[in-house]
């Protein structure tokens, strides 16, 4: 699975600090760091991609199509979306036992 992040260079003083950024391509919503969440106990993330292509020995040739979506954009367009059009959405629940 990739994931495509957006850099920006954040100048804090005379030091170049380099951050990573998700961005939804739908409303523009950025946010620092690697997924969605709010907080370090809160996670969210969304994929939408598609990877097609050859693998050979020799070498591979891949193209991958994605959308970078925020959890809202995700959740009130896309799934709206995919059910008009006939598609079953399915919710799945997990739960993780801690320490
Ligand atoms: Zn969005």
């Amino acid at each position: 699975m990739s994931r495509r992040y957006e850099k920006k260079m954040i100048k804090v003083d005379k030091v170049i600090k380099c951050d990573e950024f998700i961005k939804c391509d739908c409303c523009g919503r950025e946010k620092k760091g690697s997924d969605w969440g709010d907080n370090c106990f809160h996670e969210a993330e969304t994929v939408v991609m598609i990877r097609d292509g050859d693998i050979y020995p020799e070498g591979d040739y891949t193209k991958t199509v994605e959308v970078d979506l925020c959890p809202p954009c995700f959740k009130s367009k896309l799934i709206p979306f995919l059910s008009s059009i006939g598609c079953d959405v399915r919710t799945n629940f997990e739960k993780e036992e801690g320490l």
